[in-house]
């Protein structure tokens, strides 16, 4: 904390400011009189401010960009209106909108927030690290930018991602802002419409691939264990085999996790219990098709299985209940060039496509994770209300405009009998007098609250069982209200609660396994949440002696 600021250096101290809400005291003590006009605004005035302004624009990019110019004008501020209006805004700095922010990032850009490593810092990244301006960083979220959402290889463009999924760190679980850090790994692009552009902001060369790639992220993860020994990293948006890659060789020896994998996994999870629970259907019964194998779909599926292995399956009868359809069709155990991840699952069966693999296998639940628009037809909607009075319906794909079927489609093609979810939000559904809520299947449900956990605690490393926690207390955290209205989430509006419960799940479970560096307070709950940030403008934070 700067004890000096004082005049301009304070108003434009981004985490100190309090612009119009500097009291008169204040503006004597700090040599702001005449900096500020006269009124003196509380923050819920400039909150309405704010909501105003942003509410005035005419698209939601304009609207992203207004809140990222607010974070970088006055953090506080950000985070209140942030966490006060959630549902309204989390779809403007993070998906859908971001989305559009990142394939847009060098257009947009205003100034520099977080990290850049690229290959000319090779042998120098340790060195480096300290030019950033904070020392106890515990959350770090970093790119290469490959497989943006949905979107591809958008390069350097990809920093959207990290910095919108640390704001939601902030947001949703109380993770200070200044112990946070964006990182983009800058390996180039095969982007070439990109990399062309003028206006493209990383290296303008060709991936590089294979050991140059690896020993430069070997080269970043082991800067950080000296830099920011207690820092969680979480790998994002990586391109699958290199996510794979990576998650096996640090999961157990570094603090990390990779959100695609494991955090999609387990708010999948929580939303495959609870419709469990609206269909009244037993999980180790369920037979689940994935439509899509890659990181998402094989994390939710790994992940699976440990949670029917807790139900006293084995792993070989769960993974039988779990059946994969990718771009070449089912992936069975025939097939040439399946990669590891997938073998799992390779069932000894016929090649099919996938309506075939429907008719097949007629599963309860089928989970989109294609980046494929519209790949859930009328046809394949209707096939699986056949097999089903409740057909669990999962299209995850972001953003919006690539889900497998939109939430209007599912319930008006199962004749309002769909069980839904899907990545990207939509609106509640009026359908035969009925109003139905989508679930969305947010990761911001799910990795804030494990980071909180696991930052409490000082974990050594991530378990699948604290995921596994994880989706149980969201699960249970679902009201009547909520699956009265055919929700799998809670309302957004609760996600700091959520967030919390989940933290002390995955606390808890990092004392029985063995992983917390940091002795077992004697209330996990009140010390973590009292370790959860809160913007206020408190007399504590401003700088006291100036006077
Ligand atoms: P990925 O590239 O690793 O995998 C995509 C898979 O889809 C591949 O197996 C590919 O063969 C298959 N595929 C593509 N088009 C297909 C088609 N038409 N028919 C059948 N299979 C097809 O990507 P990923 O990391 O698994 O992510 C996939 C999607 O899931 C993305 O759109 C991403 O935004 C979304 N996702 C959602 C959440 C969430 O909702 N919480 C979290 C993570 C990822």
């Amino acid at each position: 904390m700067p004890h000096t600021l004082r005049g301009f250096e304070l108003l434009s101290s981004v985490a100190h400011t309090k612009g119009t809400a500097f009291t008169l005291e204040e503006r004597q003590a700090y040599g702001l009189r005449g900096l500020l006009p006269p009124a003196v605004c509380d923050m819920e005035l400039q909150q309405q401010r704010v909501l105003a302004n942003l509410r005035r624009k005419d698209c939601d990019i304009e609207r992203y960009v207004f809140m990222q110019v607010l974070l970088t004008r006055s953090q506080t501020l950000f985070y209140r209106v942030l966490i006060n209006n959630i549902e309204e805004l989390m779809p403007i700095v993070y998906t859908p909108t971001v989305g559009q922010a990142c394939r847009e990032f060098a257009q947009i850009f205003r100034q520099p927030q977080g990290f850049y490593i690229s290959l000319a810092d090779r042998g120098e990244i340790r060195q480096i690290l300290d030019n950033w301006p904070e020392r106890d960083i515990r959350i770090i979220v970093v790119t290469d930018g490959e497989r943006i959402l949905g979107l591809g290889d958008l390069g350097t463009n990809g920093m959207g991602i990290p910095i919108g999924k640390l704001s939601l760190y902030c947001a949703c679980a109380g993770i200070h802002p200044q112990q946070c850090l964006p990182v983009m790994l800058d390996v180039g692009t095969d982007n070439r419409q990109l990399r062309e552009g003028p206006l493209y902001l990383g290296t303008p060369i060709p991936r590089v691939r294979g050991d140059e790639y690896f020993a430069l992220v070997d080269e970043f993860v082991m800067a950080v264990q000296d830099a920011y020994p207690k820092a969680l990293i979480q790998f994002e948006d990586f391109l699958t085999p290199n996510a794979y890659g990576l998650l096996n060789t640090y999961r157990d020896r570094v603090l990390c996790f990779n959100d695609d994998i494991q955090g999609t996994a387990a708010v999948a999870l929580a939303g495959i219990y609870a419709a469990c629970r609206m269909a009244n259907l037993p999980l180790v019964e369920l037979r689940i098709l994935f439509l899509g194998a890659g990181s998402a779909a094989t994390g939710i599926a790994d992940l699976l299985v440990h949670a029917l292995v807790a139900q006293g399956l084995s792993p070989e009868q769960a993974a039988q209940q779990l059946w994969f359809v990718d771009i070449q069709g089912l992936v069975v155990s025939g097939r040439e060039g399946l990669m590891a991840h997938n073998l799992p699952y390779a069932h000894a069966a016929p090649s099919m496509d996938f309506l075939d693999a429907l008719d097949t296998i007629k599963p309860h639940v089928l989970i989109g994770a294609t980046g494929a628009a519209n790949a859930f037809t009328q046809t394949v909607i209707e096939k699986m209300s056949a097999f089903n009075m409740r057909p669990i319906i999962f299209a995850l794909s972001n953003p919006t405009v690539l889900a497998e079927c939109t939430a209007t489609q599912a319930y008006q093609w199962s004749l309002g009998r769909a069980i839904f979810a899907s990545g990207s939000p939509f609106a509640p559904v009026h359908f035969q007098g009925r109003r139905l809520r989508p679930a969305q299947g947010n990761n911001a449900y799910i990795f804030p609250g494990v980071g909180l956990g696991a930052m409490a605690v000082e974990a050594r490393s991530i378990s699948e069982e604290m995921f596994l926690r994880a989706a149980q207390v969201l699960a249970e955290s679902l009201t009547q209200d909520d699956l009265d209205e055919g929700a799998l989430y809670p309302r957004l509006h609760s996600i700091r609660d959520v967030s919390l419960a989940i933290a002390v799940a995955v606390a808890e479970q990092a004392y029985a396994q063995n992983l917390a560096r940091l002795p077992q307070p004697d209330n996990l709950a009140s010390y973590i949440r009292g370790l959860m940030y809160e913007p206020n403008y408190e007399v504590g934070e401003m700088p006291t002696a100036a006077l």
